[in-house]
């Protein structure tokens, strides 16, 4: 069978899928919320004001975060770029399709029989839209106009340039506007999205609207105006420090665009990272252990908020065990969608935490892994299970910092969480690529070098 007509059989699928799953027929006249998903990469847990930063001054980013619901104990399903993106848009533990490690970088993707968001968004009268980083798979049928999105102006691979850098057509650092190459040639990427989101907004016009807001900050390369420099102290966190600066700036941009069009209060508006804050750009994730890429905290447990006008009486800060996987069904709710009964998603709709109307934890237990690491997260435990080492438990109600490892002091909650993530992995398949045996090592070492609590031996195979 060919993998053309596999592709378009599984075009097929989704749209058979998409059909039987639409409830109601597409009303585009009604007053359906617009919906702004915003993702930050590799923003650290403590580098926002609302986070509790005394460097980095995030006013727009607080003043949305204060209006809304700060989740505490909110997680991504992968503690690096690629497959976190992969789960969010899926809703779906991507383990479950294979999309376990960053993409690799040859022509793969996120599986596409797999239903986006975006997909079925659009597929009930919402124009859709990413604007800035893509890196779920560069060839036509993973591109984001193949994905559910009407529109695309961005890169399609996992970081670029800051400044106009001609990237020739094909690289997976080109801009590209839908399926056309379109040289950058601005003066800051990140205030060109800013910019390039307004349009569309002002383009939507009276249908609503979901707006996938992918930042490129702060992830490298630490790329910074001078002016945005400027405003902080020379130390190694100075360009970091710019770079978040110019993103919160961005997002006042849409904000105030937002406001001018009277369509804040009608908008639903979650902010969060795709993982926890990387060495390389300098971040902090304190008060946690552990960074991008390892299963300590640092390195899934996410700034996280959402805000939606005076549309909920809500909490201002809500403690419930969270998930990105949660934000398929929450945006489906609140777009009046009902769940097709044969989309298997694994998060849970948050709108009647916010709304008070339930209580406690989303989720009993949330599930990660990437090759040789793998967590569990049950209630205020943790366990990490690292393949030819071991394992280590956490009880983060008395050790929040992941410091003392009582696997050999408490062998009933470690083998009920050993036994949950043995049954989870029933349902995950052969990933369909891995990372690099030296980075592979890297990964093990760094995961041994946390769970002994002492010095990271090296970051990267170099
Ligand atoms: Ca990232």
């Amino acid at each position: 069978m060919s993998s053309r007509f596999l592709l378009a059989f599984s075009s097929i699928i989704v749209c058979f899928r998409l059909v039987i799953g639409c409830s109601t027929k597409p009303d585009l006249t009604s007053d359906k919320p617009n919906i702004i998903l915003i993702l930050a990469d590799d923003l650290g847990n403590n580098d926002t004001g609302f986070q509790g930063s005394t460097l980095i001054k995030t006013p727009n980013l607080d003043a949305l975060a204060s209006n809304g619901t700060i989740f505490s104990d909110a997680h991504v399903s992968a503690t690096v770029c690629s497959p976190s993106r992969a789960g969010i848009l899926t809703g779906r533990y991507q383990q479950f399709f294979g999309h376990e490690a960053n993409i690799p970088p040859h022509h793969l993707g996120t599986d596409t029989t797999q239903v986006t968001i975006a997909d079925m968004l659009r597929a009930n009268g919402y124009t859709t839209s990413i604007i800035g980083k893509w890196h779920l798979g560069e060839t036509y049928s993973y591109q984001p106009n193949s994905r559910g999105f009407d529109h695309f102006w961005g890169y399609l691979g996992g970081h670029r340039s800051y400044f106009a850098e001609n990237y020739p057509e094909g690289h997976h650092m080109a801009v590209y506007t839908n399926r056309t190459y379109t040289p950058f040639t601005g003066n800051y990427f990140t205030d060109t999205q800013a910019d390039t989101a307004n349009a569309f907004i002002e383009r939507s016009g009276d249908k609503p609207f979901f707006l996938y807001l992918s930042f490129s900050a702060p992830h490298a390369p630490l790329h910074a105006l001078e002016e945005d420099k400027a405003l902080f102290p020379k130390s190694e966190r100075q360009v970091y420090a710019a770079m978040v600066w110019a993103m919160d700036r961005a997002v006042g941009k849409v904000v105030q665009k937002l406001k001018e069009l009277n369509k804040l209060d009608n908008t639903l508006i979650v902010f969060l990272s795709d993982n926890g804050g990387s060495p390389v750009n300098n971040s902090n994730n304190l008060p946690f252990k552990g960074f991008k890429g390892n299963k300590f905290e640092g390195g899934h447990r996410v700034p996280f908020f959402v805000h939606w006008g005076n549309k909920m009486n809500s909490e201002k800060k809500f403690d419930g065990l969270s998930s990105s996987l949660d934000l398929f069904p929450t945006f489906l709710a609140a777009a009046g969608i009902e769940k097709p009964a044969d989309l298997p998603l694994n998060g849970v709709n948050l709108l009647p935490y916010l709304e008070k109307t339930k209580t406690g934890n989303p989720h009993e237990q949330l599930f990660f892994r990437k090759e040789l690491a793998a967590a569990v997260r049950d209630a205020n435990w943790k366990l990490i299970r690292l393949d030819d080492f071991g394992y280590a438990l956490y009880d983060l109600s008395k050790d929040p910092y992941e410091t003392k490892n009582l696997i050999s002091e408490d062998s009933e909650q470690a083998h009920k969480m050993k036994s949950a993530l043995e049954q989870w992995e029933k349902s995950t398949v052969k990933p369909w690529w891995n990372e690099s045996k030296p980075w592979q090592k890297v990964t093990f070492d760094i995961h041994v070098d946390l769970i002994k609590n002492q010095a990271i031996r090296r970051l990267s195979p170099k």
